[in-house]
């Protein structure tokens, strides 16, 4: 019981007797310091964007400013915009994830026409820089589509903003021992041992201000962990700083789709 917490109440009982009621408290205390913490830190993600756009509201409503500064300052309001809606669309995924209620709602995953999908998208957002390959011989899964299509996303997505130009990006879609994986290896800044265990915690990012220049929220990992714990996945993290990274989501054998017993047909 080293480190843990217990909490006892004495409650009256027949003949004033009294019983002695003991509870660990020290997972509900954690579970509340996240819930303080995350108040925190999402007000103060807001509030950042929210101070830039007034600053900017005050001097764009000068009357006599030039165009060319107004139409400056109108931009930068709009990024900033995005970034709070980026945000807000983050939170609510998440929230959206951690409803107990929420039932995942799984069907045959196409694994070959979405990660060819994920795999344009990302040529499109690299726009050239990097160079990335896919490849995919892995059998498809049972899942909900787009909550792995969003999870996926992000992982190609993370593997560009933190890979410098002319990286190599390699996506595989394989079966293993221990079921299908899913793995992004990206050849970029990659992460030190310290901060390998807390990478998927909200908000936690490694250069907050490299982060937001790529638009980031810090709540990308934290959406990828929950999709994966809905479908009975992990997510494994291999980096070396200055060499790279490999993000690998595993799936268990019981995934695997099958249709009477056996692999379906590819859809061609
Ligand atoms: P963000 O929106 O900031 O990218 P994430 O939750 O997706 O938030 O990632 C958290 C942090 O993990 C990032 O800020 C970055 O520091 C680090 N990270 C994620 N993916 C990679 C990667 N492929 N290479 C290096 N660092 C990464």
């Amino acid at each position: 019981l080293r480190g843990r917490k217990l909490v006892a109440h004495i409650i009256p009982f027949e003949n004033r007797r009294q019983i002695l009621v003991t509870h660990d408290a020290t997972e509900s205390e954690r579970i509340d310091k996240m819930r303080r913490d995350f108040i925190a830190n999402a007000s103060h993600e807001l509030r950042t964007p929210l101070t830039v756009i007034n600053g900017f509201l005050e001097i764009a409503a000068q009357p006599n400013l030039d165009p060319a500064t107004r139409q400056a300052h109108i931009k930068l309001m709009s990024e900033q915009g995005q970034r709070m809606q980026n945000l807000v669309e983050d939170m609510l995924t998440l929230s959206r994830l951690e409803s107990a209620d929420l039932p995942l709602h799984a069907e045959r995953v196409d694994i070959k026409a979405l990660l060819e999908q994920i795999h344009r998208e990302a040529n499109v957002l690299s726009g050239g820089r990097h160079v990335i390959s896919l490849t995919v011989t892995g059998p498809d899964i049972k899942g909900n589509v787009e909550e792995l299509r969003s999870a996926f996303t992000n992982l190609v997505t993370n593997a560009i903003r933190y890979t410098p130009a002319s990286g190599k990006i390699d996506l595989v879609w394989a079966e293993t021992e221990e079921g299908p994986q899913f793995s992004v290896r990206d050849s970029g800044i990659g992460i030190s041992p310290e901060h390998l265990a807390r990478l998927t915690e909200r908000f936690y990012r490694v250069d907050k201000s490299r982060s937001r220049e790529t638009q980031g929220t810090g709540l990308g990992l934290a959406i990828v962990k929950h999709t994966l714990l809905r479908h009975n996945a992990t997510l494994a993290i291999e980096s070396i700083a200055e060499e790279g990274s490999v993000f690998i989501a595993k799936f268990q054998k019981n995934s695997i789709y099958y249709e009477n017993g056996r692999l379906p047909e590819h859809k061609g």
